[in-house]
């Protein structure tokens, strides 16, 4: 079938009118928002009064969980699902794919009497023991001890899937070995917030500050997407394999001219969007803005934060919904990271914050000195730990996606820094440098008079090429793919922000321990100290200069470029000491994780490999052969000559690809395994494209097996 012809049908979309027509919202029966979530006001609805107040405490206080209010929460919420028309529950859990899984169990059990009754308790609720034996765990479980466990996260609440034919209750939980191991993104998330909450609650103490009863950490992310013609993806096996186009020349126009950025959204788009919003609405996600991205037919949706927990979950929530609504749209969504490469890939902007159930969020600048003195040191211990951890940091972005994205330019670098904003910069300069420099705002610290300036709310202007950047009360990761998981990377941050705070208590301690000390004075000297000796990561120029690496070079930051370069920072002593002081995970969890993060890079790279292969050999190559007939039959020998050229190229070029992926080395540790996949197989992989999109420019249009990046693009 000529291309041009099936371009013109994924352009045709037209609006159902069975699924398109705005919304009453004056009608209480359309406001939607967290219908299909046992959530605070469904509990409160349904469970007798001394077990809602219970389940509260834990929820918003991380009181441990009574055992004996898991009979009554089971029953309420098996009769609120049943009302809501779910069949089935399962116990939802997020192993160490990057992606949630989920086995479902009926509700109904046969009385033997020829009919059946919902059966659904405590037992069932709390803990389970799905099979689950296939699921990555870097040697934790090896089969014979195969038995994991999931396990009711109290503080995220269950939800309804609904699907054409039915729905099912989802009861978020945590993931682990008989043995206790984390066997997921959930368990090491819940210790670490944990971790962080004691050492901020001690640190708030010697602020004087005795209200707060609990500190929760705060993630809220921005995810990039794309969004194309359902056909055209069902026509690429690179994109049904991968997730991005192994082949495709550059079109013509890119985003050179910025007019796609927050430009006006396409119709189907913006319905998809609404149907998306709206049902995730349904699942208590509130997402608050969305907007046309700068790549063409890139786009890009925000959740309103939550607690790390629960905007972990709700992350994968939203990543799938954004998948499954597209299709109703004829649309697919594509999360990789690059799927276009020389088009703008997608990430996603962590920002992370801490705030306390009194209600105070500890980065927020705020008017008063105390306030102030309060954020300078919250502050300069996130500068802290970013700049120790720096490359454990830079390990939880690494995966084989991310590796087209970080150090090009266009994400952020894969050298991690910190940009504070020019006003939050003076102020720690000038303490660093204990004195009053002439740009400051007022006068502080004049020893004596120790008036800390107002900071501004919005301190600073912005700087998109920073990887973490301080955005007026919050921190914001920007180096994440689109297609990850918050769970690991909000881990991280919470417990060497742990650490960090827990190391400039103790500092603070004693400085307060001294005679004629004062909170103001003291606070200050600790916060001079600190970014004395870590204010080396900040830096608020553009990161994707040449400049920068020498001067990175220079200031002895690190620059770990790939993912097999980043990912054994996974297990150096450093990260070992943080993670098992606080608990999160011990030496053997960290161990599996990094075994598993290597795995994926290599068998990654082998289905890109392969997947290559084949499309060069039983797409491509047939292609440029048609049309050498086709220049035979015209009769012109120069043309012949060239597509002939390329094809030999072709062939040469397939054949190395496909000897150096069935040599895999097979002795030595996967480390190596992965440096060969990144230097002798991807390079292989470069130079079967490089002549494929040589002769995409070539072979006759309606010849071209594959949809061309100027489709995929630009029908919407
Ligand atoms: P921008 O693109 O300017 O960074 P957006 O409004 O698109 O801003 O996104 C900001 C994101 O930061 C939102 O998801 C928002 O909920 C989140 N955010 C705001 N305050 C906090 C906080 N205290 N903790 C975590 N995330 C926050
Ligand atoms: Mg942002």
């Amino acid at each position: 079938m000529p291309t041009r012809h099936k371009n013109l049908g994924a352009a045709q979309w037209i609006a159902d009118e069975a699924i398109i027509g705005a919304v009453d919202l004056t009608l209480p029966e359309n406001n939607v928002f967290g219908e299909n979530v046992f959530g605070p006001a469904a509990q409160r609805a349904r469970l007798p009064k001394s077990v809602f107040r219970k389940l509260e405490a834990t929820i918003a206080r991380g009181a441990e969980l009574d055992p004996s209010i898991a009979d009554a929460v089971a029953s309420a919420m098996k009769d609120w699902a049943l009302a809501k028309g779910a069949t089935h529950y399962t116990h939802w859990f997020q192993p160490l794919t990057g992606s949630t899984a989920e086995k479902h169990d009926s509700f109904f059990g046969p009385t033997g009497e020829g009919t059946s009754i919902a059966e659904f308790s405590g037992k069932e609720l709390i803990q389970a023991e799905p099979d689950a034996s296939s699921f990555p765990t870097g040697g934790i479980r090896a089969t014979f001890e195969a038995r994991g466990y999931t396990a009711w996260d109290p503080t995220s609440p269950a939800f309804i899937m609904e699907s054409p034919n039915g729905a099912t209750l989802c009861i978020p939980t945590a993931f682990m070995s008989w043995t206790g191991e984390a066997l997921d993104n959930k368990l090491p998330l819940l210790r670490s917030m944990e971790a962080l909450s004691a050492s901020a609650l001690k640190a708030l103490d010697l602020f004087g500050d005795h209200a707060a009863h609990r500190v929760f950490t705060t993630v809220g992310a921005e995810q990039e997407y794309f969004l194309i013609d359902e056909q055209y993806f069902y026509e690429r096996p690179d994109l049904i394999n991968t997730g991005r186009t192994l082949y495709g020349a550059k079109p013509p126009k890119g985003h050179e001219l910025d007019d796609h950025y927050f430009g006006s959204i396409p119709d189907r788009v913006l319905a998809f969007m609404m149907e998306a919003e709206r049902e995730l609405a349904r699942l208590g996600v509130p997402i608050k803005t969305r907007h046309n991205e700068v790549a063409p037919n890139q786009y890009e949706v925000a959740p309103i934060f939550e607690i790390s927990s629960v905007g972990a979950d709700h992350q994968h929530l939203i990543m799938q919904l954004l998948q499954k609504i597209a299709r109703r749209y004829a649309l697919v969504a594509l999360l990789h990271e690059k799927p276009f490469a020389g088009v703008n890939g997608s990430g996603k902007h962590n920002n992370w914050s801490m705030g306390t159930d009194t209600g105070m969020n500890l980065l927020e600048p705020g008017d008063t000195p105390h306030d102030n003195l309060q954020f300078l040191f919250f502050a300069a211990a996130v500068i802290r730990a970013v700049d120790k951890y720096q490359g454990l940091l830079r390990a939880t972005v690494a995966n084989a996606g991310q590796d087209h994205r970080l150090g090009a330019n266009e994400a952020p670098p894969a050298i991690i820094s910190i940009y504070l904003g020019a006003e939050i910069q003076r102020v720690m300069e000038g303490i660093a440098a204990g004195k009053v420099r002439k740009s400051t705002p007022k006068s502080f610290l004049g020893l004596g008079t120790p008036v800390l300036p107002n900071m501004p709310l919005h301190a600073g202007d912005r700087n998109r090429t920073s990887p973490f950047a301080f955005t007026g009360n919050k921190f914001e990761f920007r180096a994440l793919g689109a297609n990850q998981e918050l769970g690991m990377p909000n881990t991280v941050l919470n417990t060497i922000v742990a650490e960090s705070i827990d190391y400039m208590s103790g500092e603070l301690k004693k400085k307060l321990a001294k005679r004629g000390a004062t909170l103001e004075k003291a606070v200050v000297e600790v916060v001079r100290d600190v970014y004395k000796q870590h204010g080396r990561v900040v830096f608020d120029g553009d990161g994707y200069s040449e400049a920068w690496h020498k001067e990175a070079d220079k200031r002895g930051l690190l620059n770990l470029r790939t993912t097999p370069d980043a990912l054994p920072q996974f297990v150096t002593p450093s990260t070992v000491q943080v993670f098992t002081k606080y608990k999160v995970l011990d030496k053997r969890e960290l161990t599996a994780r990094y075994e598993v993060y290597v795995e994926q890079y290599i068998t990654k790279v082998n289905i890109e490999a392969e997947t290559a292969a084949n499309i060069a050999r039983t797409l491509i190559l047939p292609a440029a052969l048609r049309q050498i007939d086709l220049c035979d039959a015209g009769g012109i020998d120069g043309l012949t000559a060239e597509v002939r050229g390329l094809t030999e190229e072709l062939v040469a070029a397939i054949a190395a690809l496909e000897k150096v992926n069935a040599n895999h080395p097979h002795s030595g540790t996967a480390i190596k395994h992965a440096e060969y996949m990144r230097d002798k197989v991807l390079p292989a992989m470069g130079a079967v494209r490089e002549v494929a999109d040589q002769l995409e420019g070539i072979v006759a249009d309606d010849l071209w097996p594959l949809p061309k990046y100027q489709e995929m693009l630009f029908v919407k």
